[in-house]
């Protein structure tokens, strides 16, 4: 190829270089004008950039609370806990992912949990059909980990509070969270956090109307998590 050719060549690939560093320039400030990126999510996906392709930065494991087991509460018209916890714990798998974090979505007794590591595990399931109201949140009683297990914790009771307008349910945390058998099936340095996001009696209007609120609850207090954010312990613990 003559001199010249190879030349105006260089200039013009130049040139489609700029205009596409431009475009994406272009792109990405309207994102970010409109909200749909925010730092969080650039400095996530920044993160996975360096890591190797395909991976993600952070991974979690969201369990659907009884399912591939059993129902969990039945109520008189037929509701069970089940119907109320697999569709939240998708939409939470759903927020994460948006903002770049690996997620599966396991069942109550998944093979997947002997041995896993991930940077959170999260049990979704939700309390009886009593006409009461508010949301728990516990970690595992026997932790090599209770700083982390603790700030978890913290996080998803600060952020589900606050999104969902829900009370903290004081005093009726039972054996079954902080022995939960999850907890122990796990690695060591995985932290464990059980939710019990309502009472299906007392709050069955936001657990079954406005699953997506209850899931950016617990996928906001995940990534507060994530992102260790400095949440001050409140009062209650
Ligand atoms: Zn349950």
């Amino acid at each position: 190829m003559p001199l010249d050719r190879l030349q105006r060549l260089q200039t013009w690939l130049v040139r489609l270089l700029l205009a596409i560093l431009i475009l994406l320039a272009v792109v990405v400030a309207v994102n970010v004008h409109q909200g749909r990126l925010t730092r969080r999510i650039i400095s996530r996906r920044l993160g996975q950039l360096v890591t190797l392709p395909g991976l993600h930065r952070y991974q979690v494991a969201v369990i659907a609370g009884h399912r591939g087991f059993d129902s969990g509460a039945v109520c008189d018209d037929g509701l069970m806990e089940v119907m109320v916890n697999e569709p939240v714990a998708e939409l939470v798998a759903e927020a994460l992912r948006k903002e770049g974090v690996g997620v599966d979505v396991l069942d109550e007794y998944d093979p997947m949990l002997d041995g896993l590591e991930v940077d959170a595990l999260v049990s979704i399931h939700a309390d009886s059909c009593v006409d009461l109201s508010g949301f728990k949140v516990t970690s595992g009683e026997e932790t090599v980990i209770p700083e982390q297990d603790a700030q978890l914790v913290q996080c998803l009771k600060t952020k589900y509070a606050a999104i969902t307008g829900l009370p903290v349910h004081p005093n009726t945390e039972t054996s079954d969270m902080y022995g939960y058998h999850a907890f122990q099936r796990v690695t060591d340095n995985t932290p464990g956090a059980i939710i019990e996001i309502g009472f299906i009696g007392g709050d069955r209007a936001l657990l079954t109307e406005h699953a997506d609120v209850v899931a950016q609850g617990v996928a906001q207090g995940i990534l507060c998590f994530l992102d260790r954010e400095k949440i001050e312990p409140t009062p209650d613990g």
